[in-house]
Parts: structure tokens; C-alpha cells; sequence
């Protein structure tokens, strides 16, 4: 049976301490800190797996792969993506609130109709995406909602 142990994570910044402190040691932010249950067996497993040994390779050596990209409804953001989504990569949307991120990703996965969609939300509801969806006036019988933030959980879904 795995040992469970107490880690405290930061609501604001994200970062992960040993123990309770009042302020962040690092972003700064006073009561941010929340106690979260982890498997120290867990642990311990995610350590061995980043310690996986690899070999400096000369740059002129290494073999270049052209990824294959998946082309999104939006020639702006396949501009910005360098050609299209690479499969298998994280791509961050940044900016301020209200700027549209969330718009532009359901415009583009509700276009997309030769790939089932899985979106995971950790913000919004499952009724204000569908809302947001009648406003944009898109539908789309692939694309799927799940509002999570456990990430365990998201990749069981
Ligand atoms: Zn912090």
C-alpha cells in the first residue's frame, strides 16, 4: 500500500512546498498554500521515470522529422502554430481575461469534423460551453465536454 503523504500546493502560483506556510515562498501571495494528499509511492515512481539517461547528439546528426500537423479551421492560427497543430504537442493560449481565448478554441474543435474532440474545461461549466457554443452558432455530434481539473481523472477520461 502506497504511504500518503501531505504536500501544500499554491492556489495562485502553483508551486509545491513540504510544508504549511502562510505565505508562498514563491510568488509571494499570503493563505495561498492548500494541503493535498499524495502517494509517496507515486512519488517516487515519477522520479525513476525523469530520471531516464540521454546521450548528447551533435545537432548536425540528429534527424530531422517532419511532423505531421493537423490542419485547424483557422489559417491565422495554423499561422501561429507554424503550420498547423503538431500531434501529440501542448500549445499555451495565453492572454488577458475576456480576450477570447476560450472562443477561439470552440470555434476551431467545433469545425473540426474528421476528429473526435475531447475538451476538458477546468474553468468554465458544462452549460456555459454550450452556451458559448450557441453563441458562436456552431454544433458539432464530435466534440465532447468534461469540466476536471484532476488530472488523473482527465486521463482516465
Ligand atoms: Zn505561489
Amino acid at each position: 500500500m502506497a504511504k500518503v503523504k501531505s504536500m501544500w500546493f499554491c492556489n495562485s502560483c502553483g508551486a509545491d512546498s513540504p510544508k504549511w506556510e502562510g505565505r508562498c515562498p514563491s510568488c509571494g501571495e499570503w493563505g495561498t498554500l492548500v494541503e493535498e494528499k499524495v502517494s509517496a509511492k507515486q512519488n517516487k515512481g515519477t522520479m525513476s521515470t525523469r530520471v531516464t539517461k540521454s546521450t548528447p547528439q551533435k545537432v548536425s546528426e540528429i534527424k530531422a522529422m517532419n511532423e505531421p500537423r493537423i490542419h485547424m479551421p483557422s489559417e491565422e492560427l495554423n499561422r501561429v502554430l507554424g503550420g498547423g497543430l503538431v500531434a501529440g504537442s501542448l500549445v499555451l493560449i495565453g492572454g488577458e481575461p475576456g480576450i477570447g481565448k476560450s472562443t477561439l478554441v470552440l470555434q476551431n474543435i467545433l469545425s473540426i469534423k474528421s476528429k473526435t474532440i475531447l475538451y476538458v474545461s477546468g474553468e468554465e461549466s458544462a452549460t456555459q460551453l454550450k452556451l458559448r457554443a450557441d453563441r458562436i452558432g456552431r454544433q458539432s455530434d464530435n466534440c465532447y465536454i468534461v469540466c476536471e481539473t484532476s488530472l488523473e481523472n482527465i486521463l482516465t477520461t
